[in-house]
């Protein structure tokens, strides 16, 4: 008797917890659910030295200004149902044509005063790239990159080639004297000074960068947005490093390294001292992170750049969204200029570390 009414209890017991489980689901289906971000862009202007200190309210307005104008131009673009495509490369079309970043007019010089341009552009959906290296007179060169991309079978073109294929493609051409700006040429001199001095006592590799690389703003610049129609792209366009010689070439243009962006996870904008993002594969390593371990966009770029890049001895940062349109922008330097807007319209922009 006792057993069965132990029994009895048991199954009103169990009776209960199957109406608290209906209860629950009930629940669940009232929408309660927080609206998804259908669409949203970041952008970088460079990672780097870049103190409070060293800045002046005007010069900090002058970047904020410039970094709203580019990135509202991208968010139009994604409000209107454009392509992220389309939205990277005109964001980055107003990098290139400000002097205060290291990209297209306002590029760094190399050791022999000239500009050689590197860009990258990739697109999630397909994980089609396209990329330029050492071209001098192209105006944007993000826009020869996506040509690359688009216009050939190959992804990377270098130099007088890649010229020769911009112009082809009907792109701008300029007079290389268009890139000159007297700042940037006052960095090639004192970076070239130091380097003389510490010339004369030993390690060059160390001299050149140092030069480069405790005094000066980077400046790169990149974009990586998501539109209404779930896919991503990034893009990546630099100068370079002051003084830098033997036909240098960065990350920037490196697919996997300065620019990466696949549909499945995210995509990718990096910025830094790019000979650390080649190493570290860096674009590349936060989609696989996600890709293979299931961690969310923050917790990859934040591994990558805080542990990864800073164990290897690397200095930078990142922008990136993923799938979602949640955003990450991490660095591990004094600053990064940046912004993001999300589908909201709600717009962020930092320099320093908060
Ligand atoms: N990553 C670029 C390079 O190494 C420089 C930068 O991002 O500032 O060419």
């Amino acid at each position: 008797m006792k057993r069965n009414l132990l029994f009895l209890a048991l199954l009103v017991a169990l009776g209960s917890c199957n109406q608290g489980q209906k209860t629950d689901t009930a629940v669940a289906e009232t929408p309660v659910e927080t609206p998804k971000q259908s669409f949203g862009i970041v952008i970088h202007g460079g990672a780097g030295t870049i103190l409070k200190k060293n800045m002046t309210p005007e010069k900090e307005a002058a970047y904020k200004a410039k970094l709203e104008e580019a990135i509202r131009v991208g968010y139009e673009i994604l409000e209107n149902g454009g392509s992220s495509m389309d939205a990277v490369e005109k964001t980055i079309h107003v990098m290139e044509e400000s002097p205060l970043f290291n990209a297209g007019k306002g590029a760094v010089f190399t050791s022999e005063g000239k500009n050689e341009l590197d860009a990258s552009f990739m697109e999630g959906a397909t994980l089609n790239a396209g990329a330029v290296a050492g071209v001098t007179n192209v105006k944007h060169p993000i826009s020869a990159a996506r040509m690359v991309m688009e216009k050939s079978p190959h992804v990377m073109l270098a130099r007088e080639g890649a010229e020769v294929f911009a112009k082809e493609q009907g792109l701008e051409i300029v007079d290389p004297s268009y890139f000159y700006t007297e700042r940037r040429m006052n960095s090639l001199k004192r970076a070239q000074e130091k380097e003389k001095i510490e010339l004369d006592h030993d390690d060059k590799t160390a001299a050149f960068y140092d030069a480069d690389i405790k005094d000066s703003k980077f400046g790169t610049v990149g974009c990586a947005a998501l539109d209404k129609n779930g896919n991503l792209a990034a893009g990546t366009s630099t100068g370079g490093m002051t003084n830098k010689k033997w036909s240098r070439v960065g990350d920037s243009p490196i697919i996997g390294a300065g620019t990466y962006a696949n549909n499945k996870t995210c995509a990718v904008s990096s910025t830094g001292w790019g000979e650390y993002f080649i190493r570290g594969v860096v674009a590349y390593d936060i989609a696989a992170m996600m890709e293979y371990k299931g961690v969310s966009l923050q917790e990859a770029s934040s591994e990558v750049i805080q542990n990864k890049l800073t164990e290897l001895g690397g200095t930078g940062g990142i922008i990136a969204i993923d799938h979602d349109g949640n955003v990450a922008m991490e660095f591990n330097t004094a600053g990064m200029y940046r912004a993001s807007m999300n589908a909201s319209g709600e717009l962020y922009i930092g320099i320093y570390k908060e």
